[in-house]
């Protein structure tokens, strides 16, 4: 559903200069030959269709996405890139992968097989990555897999195998010993397969210098924190905006939304915003009990630049922010109050909700009208 910006209750602003800038940033610090950039459930929320041509603009010729679906999507706007399907391959995936000239990221000897099948019938050696597991046991071949797998020649003889690949399960944690587990285990893989370029950096291993040949950052391109605990390095990429409904006076020691879990301790005056937990505003960021980090606790939205504190539980279509402290003639029905940008952190709402950015962002609802800028 697109919406029209006057007929819609939230509006996002994504900022395709500052993706490219970020995408450049990771690209440098990565220490990678090559950067490509994860794009997985619609580019993080943000677009498939904007984003990978704006990436390609800037220099990107590599993409990772999650789903053949969303393969096609991208070859869509995007004829000429690889792109890598990193959960593999389903067992009746292999003739619309080949079509959309897609390629996977083998996890398993079953996959194997069935890429190597397909190439039979195809006849000729398919591209592919081969996923190999050093120790988050998500997706990928044991070491003795990969082992078996090399020896095979009938089976290798059928794959054009392009990248060998890995994930960490703690680079966003930079004291985390298990990445250096990891990379130990992930050049034994590489010994076993000279030549054949690597990529195992996520953002947070990229923003580490972990970039290996490819490196494929995802959220920190999109303005999302991937390491804990440091500075965020990137420019925002995407601001949410909630439109005013109404604004009402709410006498002392009367109660504001479902639950009457909030008491106002004066007279205040109450900023409805036309957007809720349906548009993956999250319900849990009303009453965590979690501060924030960066915003004084419990400011939640911004207006001009002034914090604004959330006043009750987040319902499905509506929000209430106090607006008390700003002058009556300053602020009128129809205006827009940022819920996150340039001054609320996404992983501060996110962190507020008892969750992480990246879900903050995959999670935009449909119902908001989109634009894009730079
Ligand atoms: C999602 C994903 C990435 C990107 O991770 P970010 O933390 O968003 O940078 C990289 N590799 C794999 C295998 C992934 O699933």
């Amino acid at each position: 559903m697109t919406t029209d910006a006057d007929l819609a209750g939230g509006r996002l602003t994504i900022d395709l200069g500052a993706l490219q800038r970020n995408w450049g940033k990771l690209r440098d610090r990565s220490g990678a030959a090559e950067c490509g950039a994860v794009v997985k459930a619609d580019a993080y929320g943000c677009g498939i269709e904007q984003v990978v041509p704006a990436l390609e603009k800037a220099g990107c010729r590599t993409f990772f996405v999650a789903v053949p679906q969303e393969g096609i999507s991208l070859r869509a706007v995007a004829p000429e890139p690889a792109c890598y399907i990193l959960n593999g391959l389903f067992p009746k995936a292999a003739k619309a992968l080949i079509e959309n000239r897609l390629r996977p990221v083998l996890g398993s000897m079953n996959q194997l097989h069935l890429w190597a099948d397909a190439a039979r019938i195809h006849g000729a050696p398919l591209p592919c990555a081969l996923h190999v597991d050093t120790g988050m046991n998500r997706l990928g071949l044991s070491l003795e897999e990969l082992r078996d797998a090399v020896a095979d020649q009938d089976l290798m003889a059928q794959l054009d195998v392009q990248l060998l690949m890995t994930h960490f399960a703690c680079a966003d944690d930079v004291d985390h010993p298990k990445t250096d587990v990891q990379r130990a285990v992930f050049d034994m893989a590489a010994d076993m397969l000279p030549g054949v370029p690597r990529s195992a950096a996520n953002s947070a291993a990229s923003l580490q210098g972990f970039g290996y040949d490819l490196a494929r950052p995802g959220v920190a391109m999109y303005g999302g924190e991937a390491l804990n605990d440091v500075d965020n390095a990137m420019e925002v990429v995407v601001t949410l905006e909630g439109r005013i409904n109404q604004i009402r006076t709410v006498k002392k020691g009367e109660t504001v939304g479902y639950g009457a879990t909030e008491t106002m301790i004066r007279e205040s005056r109450i900023a409805y915003l036309s957007l809720g937990y349906a548009d993956g505003y999250h319900r849990a960021a009303s009453h965590m009990g979690v501060p924030m980090r960066e915003v004084a606790a419990p400011a939640r939205a911004a207006y001009k630049g002034q914090r604004l504190k959330g006043v009750g539980r987040i319902s499905m279509d509506l929000c209430a922010f106090d607006v008390t402290d700003v002058p009556p003639n300053e602020i009128a029905e129809g205006d827009w109050i940022e819920l996150f940008g340039p001054n609320i952190a996404v992983d501060d709402v996110a962190r507020a909700a008892g969750t992480i950015g990246y879900e903050l962002l995959t999670g935009m609802g449909r119902r908001y009208s989109r634009r894009y800028v730079g």
